[in-house]
């Protein structure tokens, strides 16, 4: 059994600030406590505002040469690859991910910090042709103490698209984690220590978000808030971050709609269909979880669908074959399950899964079949609503305006892809669709190098590449007059 701590001001701290509490981590394969966790509250989020705070203003990390950080994110990078078995088992063990999708994820956080030690140091400070005799200088700045706040559907990945740039800018940070799901941080957070970060440059807070996350959102020392999660706690952020006009970024939930025309390779269109909506039991920001089909191959489409649908592996994610983990959570399990029922109530046809998986290596973990329902209507709530698990719905259409309608038909615009081999068709249909993140003939692929984000109520601001950087980077003009002399602007 693993016992978790917080990282603060360059220690680590079992006990919180204020009492002692702590919480159970669960493997969601077995139900087993496998770790007990810090349970930090607001106290704790201060001491490490206070220490971020203090770095920042009077510590060395926001004026080291850029060539010196970059230094720090590469060691952090190869210190990752090196742990890469280790962190894998953890984040399969915590969060239910199979062995490919965590291992996947660990090289991916390690790219991420390489990606911005290599980016911080080709500067993108610019000298601009202003009139004689001024010339003015754009430069970029670390934004001050940043709030790192992550979900839990892709710890260490979410974690690590958020702490490099935000470091490789020279900004301080405080990361508060899923309180469900801590341990690959923590490693994360062994790595800073053993690369010897300064003090107060970046602290681990553990706990709710209610106490720890609204504190970071609230409090005015803390100038920034870089917060991925759902639409409602960003609604919540948007908010709290108002007291001090934080600068804020939100990366929300999707409902994001996969449109397959008629014309698409068929076998190519099934696969990925199954890729983007079962991917990590379908608890992925940019599932696909809306399939649109064209009506005329409507029916041979859900037949191949739901019959690979069936053939899915559903294991615990450290067996070998597992193709699809658990649930993350028992609370989360039922909070599926509650969908599935709906769309039954509602009168969708379930054609296939909706149950929980039973069997006796599988009863105490939250695992719940491949489930697909069809016939169903545009207002039905699992249409509109995200339900971030391995539930698919798909609607049909019957020529392109039909499909972008629908397309566009909720609230969300974070992803969405079209299948189709007539290329003019795909570009038109997927510069309509209002989405930050979309594909023509795939699904899924996610580089550190392409910007990442929202539209309507997916969120605010791109995360990921040069954008990515610069939302963790205040911009500068400094105007420099190269003839001193008075103005003259009033009479003597
Ligand atoms: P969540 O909003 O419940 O929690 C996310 C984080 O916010 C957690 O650390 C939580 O403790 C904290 N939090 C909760 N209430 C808070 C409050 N009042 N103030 C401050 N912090 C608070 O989301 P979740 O259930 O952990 O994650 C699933 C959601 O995340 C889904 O909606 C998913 O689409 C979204 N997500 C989006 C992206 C993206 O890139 N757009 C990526 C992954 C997940």
């Amino acid at each position: 059994m693993l016992d978790v701590s917080m990282y603060i001001d360059g220690e680590w701290k079992w006990r919180s600030a204020k009492g002692d509490n702590t919480r159970n981590i669960f493997n969601p394969a077995t139900g087993e406590v496998i770790a007990t966790a810090a349970e930090g509250n607001e106290d704790d989020a201060q001491a490490a505002i206070t220490a971020a705070r203090k770095a920042f203003d009077s510590g060395p990390w926001p004026d080291m040469g850029v060539d010196k950080r970059a230094e720090y994110l590469f060691k952090i990078a190869d210190n990752m690859e090196e742990k890469q078995q280790a962190l894998t088992q953890l984040e399969t063990m915590n969060n239910g991910k199979t062995f490919p999708e965590a291992s996947y994820d660990v090289s991916d956080a390690a790219a991420c910090f390489r990606y911005y030690g290599e980016l911080i140091k080709k500067s993108s400070d610019q000298t601009i042709d202003v009139p004689d005799p001024m010339q003015s200088i754009i430069t970029h700045e670390p934004i001050g103490v940043c709030g790192l706040i992550v979900p839990w559907n892709f710890p260490l990945l979410i974690s690590a698209w958020k702490l490099a740039p935000a470091l490789a800018a020279g900004n301080t940070v405080i990361l508060k984690p899923a309180e469900i799901t801590p341990l690959t941080a923590i490693k994360l957070f062994e790595i800073f220590d053993a690369v010897g970060l300064p003090n107060g440059v970046a602290n681990l807070v553990l706990g709710a978000g209610d106490t720890v996350g609204n504190k970071l959102a609230t409090d005015h020392e803390v100038d920034k808030i870089s917060f991925t999660g759902g639409t409602e706690t960003g609604r919540h952020i948007m908010r709290a971050a108002a007291g001090n006009i934080k600068d804020v970024s939100l990366e929300l939930g999707g409902k994001s709609p996969n449109i397959i025309f008629a014309d698409a390779d068929f076998e190519t269109a099934v696969d990925y269909a199954l890729y983007g909506t079962f991917f990590g039991a379908g608890q992925v920001c940019t599932a696909g979880s809306r399939i649109l089909v064209e009506e005329s191959i409507h029916d041979l489409f859900i037949e191949r669908l739901v019959n690979r649908a069936k053939n899915i592996k559903v294991k615990p994610g450290n067996q070998t074959g597992a193709e699809m983990g658990p649930l993350v959570s028992e609370d989360h399990f039922n909070n599926v399950m509650s969908y599935i029922e709906a769309g039954q109530q509602e009168g969708a046809t379930l054609r296939c899964g909706g149950k929980r998986l039973l069997s006796p290596d599988l009863e105490n973990g939250f695992f719940v079949e491949p489930t697909i329902f069809t016939d169903v209507k545009e207002d039905m709530k699992i249409v509109q609503e995200e339900i971030f698990g391995p539930v698919a719905v798909v609607q049909t259409f019957k020529d392109e305006q039909e499909a972008i309608r629908l397309a566009n038909g909720t609230d969300y615009g974070l992803a969405g892809s079209v299948f189709t081999t007539d290329d003019k068709k795909a570009m038109r249909v997927i510069k309509k669709v209002r989405a930050g993140i979309t594909w023509i003939n795939a699904y899924h692929a996610a580089y550190n190098e392409a910007p990442w984000g929202g539209y309507k109520q997916s969120g605010i601001g791109r995360g990921l590449g040069t954008y990515g950087l610069e939302e963790f980077q205040e911009v500068k003009q400094i105007n420099v007059n190269l003839q001193v002399e008075p103005v003259n602007w009033f009479s003597e």
